[in-house]
């Protein structure tokens, strides 16, 4: 396997994650296709142009380059709107893989498979699939029929047809797909009745040259942040799926006996409720009388967040649905234990009693009870840092790009799935 076409066309890997479409998906993008790339395989990563300021390439790394393909206006536009531009994106892609020759131009190596990131991608990758007769690899990130059942009133009755139908279609078509684990890979065949020998579980990675641990008082100067007092922390986008009301309301019952104890919340709103989330968080920091105890951060380079990480007692990760939650890694690899809510992922990310705590119900009395505990028992609070951080290391972007060219290189060897 020499050569792959990464889509991704809501969001791109260059963009700031931690608000609006931008998250774990454009950091999975970015650190896989790195990865790829450094085990020998180029990566064309595919996403949509933006605005009329975007280079038509961008070299990232040696292998690693990112398309900006015209799509509708070169302007933002509402993750709603983008399924009236899949088809144009699609076409953009298909004149770009074929733009001097069948596949690639004279001095570049044919596509030999086509990774599609999120169901808008996979309606473009399954189309492109047939057009190049190329196998097509889906990672879904999040699914509908899983958000359905976690947060019914979340999705709209209309959009929820539609998306839920087109993941169908692209698992039905799709060579291989892709799970982060075991828990998204039965939702896969469960409520998508995928063929379970096709779906594949490939764990993403977090980058140790950047997320270690490190001393807590030093990263809380860095941040301007006083040296004692218990320092919670939340990382990600404001949406009501993220749960960060359960963190706030966690905070205002540990303050009744650690009055000094904060929240810090890094990141920025995001989707159609991230704006409407982000002022009934303000309303109840104040309802419950924690205004000055939470600090809100906006969006943070990624690489800059480790020392965030390391500055907090507790990383508290209460989401109502996590495919993965990369979160959870980056604060188990700086060391800092994991209170997290006990759904997708996040179940094989946090090892109960081990590393951090996992909480059935989003109740912030439980939450506040574990991060009690932490912060009661200094001996207890070293083993789980010690013990996130072993835990960490078992993954790296590398592992996960060497299972992967293991199953392009199956792929490229074998019959294409037929659509049914
Ligand atoms: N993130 C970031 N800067 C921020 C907030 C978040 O780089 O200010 C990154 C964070 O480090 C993580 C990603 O955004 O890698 C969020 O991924 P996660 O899987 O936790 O949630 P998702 O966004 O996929 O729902």
């Amino acid at each position: 396997m020499r050569r792959l076409a990464v889509l991704s066309l809501h969001t791109s890997p260059l963009a700031q994650p931690g608000t609006g479409d931008g998250g774990g998906m454009n950091v999975y993008v970015r650190e896989l296709s790195a990865a790829l790339a450094r085990a020998g395989v180029q990566c064309d990563v595919y996403t949509r142009a933006s605005s009329d300021d975007l280079a038509a390439t961008v070299d990232i790394e040696p292998g690693f380059r990112v398309h900006h393909v015209a799509a509708g206006p070169p302007a933002p536009l509402e993750k709603e709107a983008l399924i009236d531009v899949v088809d144009e994106f699609a076409d953009g892609v298909l004149k770009s893989m074929t733009a001097a020759g069948r596949f690639g131009t004279d001095d570049d190596v044919p596509f030999e498979a086509i990774h599609a990131n999120y169901w808008l991608s996979g309606i473009a990758g399954h189309a492109i699939k047939h057009e190049l007769g190329l196998p097509l690899v889906s990672t879904f990130h999040t699914l509908d029929r899983v958000k359905a059942e976690s947060s019914p009133e979340l999705v709209e009755a209309h959009s929820r047809h539609v998306r839920a139908e087109a993941e169908a279609a692209i698992i039905r078509c799709s060579d291989t797909v892709l799970a982060s684990c075991s828990v998204e890979a039965a939702q896969i065949s469960d409520l998508y009745g995928a063929d379970p020998t096709r779906i594949r579980i490939v764990a993403p990675g977090v980058d140790h040259a950047f997320f270690g641990p490190g001393d807590r008082a030093q990263a809380r100067r860095a941040l301007g942040l006083a040296a004692e007092g218990p320092l919670l922390l939340f990382v990600g986008r404001i949406q009501p799926l993220k749960g960060l009301a359960v963190a706030v309301a966690a905070l205002a019952s540990l303050n009744r006996d650690h009055p000094d104890a904060r929240l810090m919340v890094v990141g920025g709103p995001s989707g159609p409720h991230g704006d409407t989330e982000v002022a009934r968080m303000e309303a109840l920091v104040d309802d419950l009388g924690v205004a000055d105890r939470v600090i809100f951060v906006p969006p943070q380079p990624h690489e800059l967040l480790s020392t965030y990480y390391r500055a907090a007692d507790v990383s508290v990760v209460p989401s109502r649905a996590e495919s993965f939650g990369l979160v959870a890694l980056e604060a188990a690899a700086c060391g800092t234990p994991v209170v997290a809510s006990d759904v997708g992922g996040l179940r094989s990310l946090v090892d109960h009693g081990r590393t951090g705590y996992l909480v059935e119900e989003p109740d912030p009395e439980a939450y506040a009870g574990w991060v009690r505990q932490i912060l009661a028992e200094p001996m207890l609070a070293e083993r789980l840092s010690a013990g996130s951080v072993l835990r960490a290391q078992r993954y790296t972007w590398a592992r996960a790009a060497r299972l992967l060219v293991e199953i392009y290189a199956d792929l490229t060897l074998g019959r294409l799935v037929e659509c049914r």
